[in-house]
């Protein structure tokens, strides 16, 4: 049986760098009893911090734009001290990655961003003045800018809101949203309230599961659980299990943007996916 056509050509994944921090944010690992009174070895983990690029027939589409290149410099201090970069050089800027695509700031024409925080959202203002389309859930916005305006940041940098303030902005409040033929939004929730997960099919037939940061590892898959990032249970279940259902189908694939498992087992651009 042929395939029918979506119009997504090749996908590349993009490397903005490493981050490291305690694997307690991803997997609870709490004491037993019989550690009562031990001290008990932090765990420190690294992975990349990691976008894509989705050549379609109807446009360019960059998903996530990785950290500020000054993060250390313009993070607030606690969220460097939990989450510091530990590679970050000219290659994982935005434009260099997009050259080993084959593109400038200017080919892009979508802008998706899998949730706000300052891993996802750095690099954004270099792509203002080409005026592409930026598309995000408005529950993320919405929360993003309600956290700011409280003084509670954490992982929303109010330089990168600022950024996009009077851009070009595409909010959806749905839970789906078919951006293009082949590319799918989800609102799965869960680690921020506006988070995406993304079903892209090309025209080969393979689909990609672009998870963001809605699980970091695959163990939450068979754990249940996430630590320390998780932001809501109840939508967190409910997303593993669907996506636990998505991938039993033949020729779909997991990709989250900061396991280094799933990182090195795919091709990087110059090299793509299709
Ligand atoms: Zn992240």
């Amino acid at each position: 049986m042929a395939v029918s056509k979506t119009g997504v050509k090749r996908l590349f994944l993009l490397d903005y760098g490493t981050v490291a921090c305690d694997l307690g944010w991803i997997i609870p690992n709490p004491s037993r009893v019989s550690e009562r009174g031990t001290s008990k070895p932090v765990q420190w983990v690294e992975g990349p911090v990691s976008g894509a690029l989705i050549e379609h027939r109807d446009g360019v589409i960059l998903v996530d734009t990785g950290s500020h290149p000054e993060a250390e410099k313009v993070w607030p201090k606690d969220a460097w001290e939990y989450f510091p970069m530990t590679r970050f050089t000219a290659e994982n800027l935005l434009e260099n990655q997009l050259k080993l695509a084959g593109y400038k700031p200017e080919d892009i024409h979508f802008v998706v961003f899998t949730h706000l925080h300052l891993d996802h959202a750095g690099q954004a203002y270099k792509l203002r003045d080409y005026k592409p389309l930026f598309i995000m859930h408005e529950d993320e916005l919405k929360h993003a800018l309600y956290m700011i305006w409280l003084g509670k940041i954490g992982a929303y940098l109010p330089q990168d809101l600022e950024a996009l303030k009077g851009a070009n902005i595409f909010t959806f409040a749905d839970s789906y949203l078919e951006l293009l033929p082949g590319i799918e939004l989800y609102r799965f929730g869960g680690h921020t309230p506006g988070s995406i997960v993304m079903k892209v099919t090309t025209d080969t037939g393979n689909t990609y599961i672009l998870a963001g940061d809605f699980i970091h590892s695959p163990l939450e898959l068979e754990l249940e659980t996430k630590g320390w990032l998780l932001g809501n249970y109840e939508e967190f279940l409910r997303g593993i299990k669907i996506l636990k259902l998505w991938l039993k189908r033949l020729n779909t694939r997991l990709i989250t943007c900061h396991d280094p498992d799933i990182w090195n087992k795919y091709p990087k651009a110059p090299k793509h996916l299709e």
